[in-house]
């Protein structure tokens, strides 16, 4: 039976590193043990949420009222399959990657700098540098608590950083299509990639990605903000970055109530100065809202 953990820390999970725990934990390692994890949530009434790497969450300092899964064992394992890289929801980018290079498959390079699994990945199709999980996702296997389903791309209806997946849907394993390429073009092409977001973002820093979408037109979420005057503006221990305005650093000792009210200070300031109103790419878990405009 799956055993499943109370009153769990969730700020060790989650890259910006703030946040209060979760009611319950469970860490399935098959796709039997995800939906009996699911199932047992669901004969509560309970809500549940994925956690991956935690890179684009911010978990309320009062935590979250419900089960949150974290994939491991077969749901977290990496196979090549001729030119498909089959992998469990809770794997690494880095590790697919790095399984992916090690078989002369390119694809995934855009990837590189995105430091959540595959799950979250589809969940939020991520992207960079002009690709997306869009570009390479074949399907994804996705648990419920009555089972599992295979969606194909149409179904996830991925778009700028959204899926169509809703809460409690898990994604337990993706495929991923890629092409030979020899693995040294894959590693300079990673190099380069890296090099230029190391000169551009916050790379070595507690935080959780970017904070907003870009609109759909004008200048970016960063550039709209920095233009508002808020680049190293600091509330509590969260404070917003001097490399790239879209970021939230966690300087030491910061909240989520702290990262939520830089927020609503930069979405503010964006909506005065520019009639712009900036939606939030970091997903919330628990009870956290921006007030409204
Ligand atoms: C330094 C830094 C750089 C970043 N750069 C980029 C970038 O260039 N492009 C970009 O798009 N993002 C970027 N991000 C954000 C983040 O890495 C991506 O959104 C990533 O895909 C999130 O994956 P995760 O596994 O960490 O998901 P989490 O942050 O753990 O969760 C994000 C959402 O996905 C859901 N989720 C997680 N796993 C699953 C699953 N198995 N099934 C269903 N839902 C799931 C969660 O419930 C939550 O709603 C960056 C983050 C950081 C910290």
């Amino acid at each position: 039976m799956i055993r499943i953990e109370e009153a769990v820390a969730l700020s060790r999970f989650t890259t910006i590193g703030t946040g209060g725990p979760a009611r319950w934990l469970a860490r399935p390692e098959t796709i039997e043990e995800l939906v009996e994890a699911l199932g047992w949530a669901a004969d509560r009434d309970t809500p549940v949420e994925a956690v991956g790497l935690g890179s684009n969450l911010l978990v309320a300092d009062e935590g979250f009222d419900g089960l949150i899964v974290k994939l491991g064992g077969e749901l977290a394992a990496v196979e090549i399959d001729g030119e498909l890289l089959v992998a469990g929801g809770g794997a690494p980018n880095a590790v697919c990657l790095h399984r992916a290079r090690a078989a002369g498959l390119g694809g995934l390079e855009f990837a590189s700098a995105i430091p959540g699994t595959a799950g979250g990945g589809v969940r939020m199709n991520a992207g960079a540098y002009g690709s997306d999980w869009r570009s390479v996702l074949v399907d994804a296997v996705v648990a419920g608590p009555a089972g599992t389903r295979t969606l194909g791309l149409d179904e996830l209806d991925l778009s700028y950083r959204h899926s169509g997946l809703v809460p409690g849907e898990i994604v337990a394993r993706v495929r991923y299509r890629l092409t030979p390429k020899p693995s040294d073009a894959i590693k300079s092409d990673v190099a380069e990639l890296l090099a230029q977001r190391k000169a551009t973002q916050p790379t070595n820093k507690r935080t959780f990605g970017s904070v907003f979408k870009n609109p759909d037109e004008g200048p970016g979420a960063g550039a709209l903000i920095e233009r508002s005057g808020l680049k190293g503006h600091r509330i509590g221990g969260a404070v917003i970055s001097e490399r790239h305005a879209n970021f939230i650093e966690n300087a030491g000792g910061a909240t989520s109530a702290d990262a939520v009210a830089l927020m609503a200070e930069a979405r503010r300031r964006v909506h005065a100065g520019f009639g712009v109103t900036l939606e939030h790419e970091v997903r919330f878990l628990g009870p956290l809202a921006l007030p409204a405009l």
